[in-house]
């Protein structure tokens, strides 16, 4: 589902208004309270996962049966983006991350977030997490190809720096 900014207050449940001039803030209409709410994007954690030379991309419940992406999560508080993707992927398919490089921070404006992507081979003996996914899939990594959306930027640099060695 797509973004929608808040229409109300946070701290007095007041209605929202535009701020000129301001497209990332709005104010609240309540005069006494007048607290501003900034529409800051989220950041998000993705993992291009790598074990035996193929890269894991899992499918969440509820999407179409041939869609596939990576794993992606938030961030604890006091988490730095790093150990975020590493504790997802140990949650999210039960993997040991051996290393990570970061690949690069992108905009998913749709969904108002920042995906910040690593690289991240791992191993182990996959152990889907079955709350959060309904399955798996392992592509070979020059089998690999970016989509036009959200973490597919990251999965085409990543792809990019691959090739360039
Ligand atoms: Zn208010």
């Amino acid at each position: 589902m797509a973004y929608t900014p808040p229409r109300h207050c946070s701290r007095c449940g007041g209605v929202l208004a535009p701020v000129a001039g301001k497209p990332g803030q709005r104010v609240c209409e309540n005069a006494p309270c007048g607290e501003i709410t900034y529409l800051s994007p989220i950041p998000v954690v993705a993992a291009i996962v790598e074990r035996r030379g193929a890269i894991i991309l899992v499918r969440g419940h509820g999407w179409p049966e041939s869609w596939y992406g990576l794993v992606t999560g938030f961030l604890e508080p006091e988490e730095s983006p790093e150990a975020a993707a590493r504790r997802e992927v140990g949650e999210e398919l039960g993997l040991t991350v051996t290393e990570s490089r970061l690949i690069g921070a992108y905009p998913f404006a749709r969904m108002n977030q920042v995906i910040i992507a690593y690289h991240m081979p791992a191993e182990g003996e996959i152990v889907l997490d079955q709350t959060e996914l309904a399955g798996f899939k392992e592509v070979p990594a020059d089998k690999l190809r970016p989509w036009d959306f959200g973490t597919g930027a990251a999965v085409r640099d990543f792809l990019e720096q691959r090739r360039r060695g």
